[in-house]
C-alpha cells in the first residue's frame, strides 16, 4: 500500500485558530504579569506603611501621656521626656505646641519653627482632640506623620507632633520591585519563545489533520497522516488513519464486487441477445428450434432472477439493523428441509434431518432461513445420484450447532477458503448447470457473521463436505 505524505499547505491552513491561541496567551500573560508586578509591591508597601503607623502612633501618645503628668510644659520637661522614651535617637522631627499651636520645641535645628503658631493638618486635627497618621510614598520615600493631642482631664494641653522620612524602606521597596520586574521580563521572554515554539508545532500538526481530511475528502485513502507522540492528536491521527484503511478496503471490496456481479449479469444477457438475435435474423428457423432457443432464453431469465433475488439477500444481509427478534431455528430448519425435499428426491438423495433441544437463536427468521436453505440446497446440489444429505441441529451448552453433511463431489482442499467469496464457484459449469449463482456461500458466511456466529467446512474432494454453523443461543425469555 503506498503511503503518501504531503507537508504542503503545512502552516497555512489552521491560522485562525493559532491566532486564537495566540490571543488567549497573551491575555494570560498579560494578567498574570500585572498581577506578579503590581499585587506583593502593594502588600509590601502596606505593610511598611502599618508598621511606621503603630511605631509612630504608640510614640507619639507615650510621649503625650507623659507630658500630661508634667506639672508644665516647657522646652527642658518635654526634652526630658523626649529622653525617658529614647526618642532623639530617632532620626524624627519632633514638635510640641500648647493648645494654640504655639511651638514650644522643635528637635530640628535647621528650620527650627519654635515660638512660632503653626497650623500644620495634623496639629490642628490633634488640637481637635484625635490621633492622627498620614503617610505619603513618593519620590523615594515614604513621609510619615503623626500627631497627637496633650489631654489632661477634658481639657487639651497641646499637641505632640512627628515626622520622619523613611528612605531605607523606599529603597528596599524599589528593588524588589525592580527585582520582580526583572525576573517577569525574563520569564516573559522565555515563555513567549516556548509558546512560539508550541504553537508552531501545534499548527504543524493541526495542519496535517487538516491535509489528510481533505485528501480523503477528495477520494485518496491511500494518504496517511504521519505524527510522532502519544497525545490526543497522535491519537486522531491514528484513528484516521485507521478509518482511512478501513474506508479503502470496503471500496476495493465495493469495486470488486461491482465487477464481479456487472459480469455475471453480462453473461446471461449475452445469451439472451444471441438467441433472440438468431430466432429473429433466421426466417427458416425451424418451430422446434425456436421453441429450444425460447427454452434457453427462460433459462436465463430465471438466473438473472436468481442473480437479483441473491444480490438483495446480500444487500439486507449487509444493512438489515439488529432487531430483536427471538427465532426458534429448528422450525426454520423443518420448514427449509419441507421446501427442498422435493428437489432432493428428484437428484436421488436421501435428505435426513434431525432436531434436538431448545435451539432458539437471537437473530430474524430471514437471516436463519438464508444459511439454513443455503446449504441444504448446496448439499443436494452437489452430491451425486443415491447420496446422502444429514441435516443436524442441537443445542451445545450456550452455542446452537447446525451442520449439514453430505456424501457429494467434495470441494478441493485449495479451494475451501474461497467458496465463501462472491460469485466464487468451484466447478463453474456443474454450478451454472444447477442454476447456482456463486452467492450462496457469501450470503450464508455474511449473516452467520453478522449474528455473531462462525462457519466452518471440512470437506474431502470426492467423498464429501460437512458445512457447520455455531450461533450463540438465546438465553434469556423468549418473545422479547
Ligand atoms: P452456487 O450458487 O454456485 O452454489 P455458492 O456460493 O452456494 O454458489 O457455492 C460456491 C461454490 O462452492 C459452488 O459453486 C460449489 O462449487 C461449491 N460448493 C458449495 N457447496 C458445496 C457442497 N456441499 N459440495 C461441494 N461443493 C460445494
Amino acid at each position: 500500500m503506498a503511503i503518501i505524505s504531503k507537508q504542503t499547505d503545512i502552516l497555512r491552513t489552521p491560522q485562525g485558530l493559532r491566532r486564537k491561541i495566540l490571543f488567549i496567551y497573551a491575555l494570560m500573560l498579560g494578567i498574570v504579569l500585572v498581577i506578579v508586578n503590581i499585587y506583593p509591591v502593594r502588600i509590601m508597601e502596606r505593610q511598611i506603611v502599618d508598621t511606621a503607623r503603630d511605631n509612630m502612633l504608640s510614640d507619639v501618645t507615650a510621649l503625650s501621656s507623659i507630658l500630661r503628668q508634667s506639672s508644665e510644659l516647657s522646652p527642658d520637661t518635654i526634652s526630658s521626656a523626649i529622653g525617658v522614651l529614647r526618642l532623639d535617637e530617632q532620626n524624627r522631627r519632633i514638635i510640641v505646641t500648647d493648645p494654640s499651636g504655639l511651638v514650644l520645641y522643635d528637635s530640628s535645628s535647621k528650620n527650627s519653627v519654635k515660638g512660632k503658631v503653626v497650623v500644620y493638618a495634623e496639629i490642628i486635627t490633634a488640637l481637635g482632640g484625635e490621633d492622627v497618621f498620614y503617610c505619603i510614598h513618593e519620590e523615594g520615600a515614604f513621609d510619615e506623620w503623626a500627631a497627637a493631642p496633650i489631654m489632661r482631664g477634658n481639657l487639651i494641653e497641646g499637641a505632640v507632633y512627628f515626622y520622619q522620612q523613611d528612605v531605607e524602606s523606599a529603597k528596599l521597596l524599589g528593588s524588589v520591585e525592580s527585582n520582580i520586574r526583572l525576573v517577569s521580563f525574563a520569564a516573559l521572554g522565555l515563555s513567549i519563545v516556548a509558546m512560539l515554539i508550541f504553537n508552531r508545532s501545534l499548527g504543524k500538526r493541526f495542519s496535517a489533520l487538516l491535509v489528510g481530511v481533505r485528501e480523503a475528502g477528495s477520494g485518496n485513502f491511500n494518504y496517511r497522516i504521519k505524527m510522532k507522540g502519544s497525545d490526543e492528536l497522535t491519537q486522531i491521527a491514528g484513528e484516521f488513519n485507521e478509518l482511512s484503511h478501513r474506508i479503502q478496503r470496503s471500496e476495493t471490496a465495493r469495486r470488486q464486487f461491482v465487477a464481479d456481479a456487472s459480469h455475471e449479469l453480462k453473461t446471461p444477457l449475452a445469451s439472451i441477445k444471441l438467441l433472440s438475435d438468431s430466432i429473429s435474423q433466421n426466417k427458416n428457423i425451424s418451430r422446434d428450434t425456436v421453441d429450444e432457443f425460447l427454452g434457453d432464453i427462460g433459462n436465463e431469465i430465471d438466473r438473472l432472477i436468481r442473480i437479483s433475488e441473491e444480490l438483495i439477500a446480500i444487500n439486507k444481509a449487509d444493512f438489515t439493523a439488529e432487531e430483536n427478534y427471538v427465532c426458534n431455528m429448528a422450525d426454520t430448519v423443518e420448514r427449509a428441509a419441507d421446501r427442498l425435499k422435493i428437489k432432493a428426491e428428484t437428484a436421488q438423495v436421501d435428505l435426513q434431518v434431525s432436531c434436538e433441544g431448545d435451539c432458539a437463536v437471537f437473530a430474524t427468521d430471514d437471516g436463519i432461513y438464508h444459511i439454513v436453505f443455503n446449504l441444504i440446497e448446496n448439499a443436494i446440489k452437489y452430491n451425486r445420484k443415491e447420496g446422502r444429505v444429514t441435516v443436524t441441529l442441537k443445542r451445545v451448552e450456550d452455542n446452537v450447532v447446525f451442520t449439514v453433511e453430505d456424501t457429494g463431489i467434495g470441494i478441493p482442499l485449495h479451494e475451501q477458503k474461497r467458496v465463501f467469496e462472491r460469485f466464487f464457484r468451484v466447478d463453474k459449469n456443474r454450478s451454472r448447470a444447477t442454476g447456482g449463482t456463486g452467492l450462496g456461500l457469501s450470503i450464508v458466511k455474511e449473516w452467520t457473521d453478522k449474528l455473531g456466529g462462525e462457519i466452518t467446512l471440512k470437506s474431502t474432494y470426492g467423498e464429501g463436505s460437512v458445512f457447520k454453523v455455531v450461533l450463540p443461543a438465546y438465553t434469556g425469555e423468549a418473545g422479547v
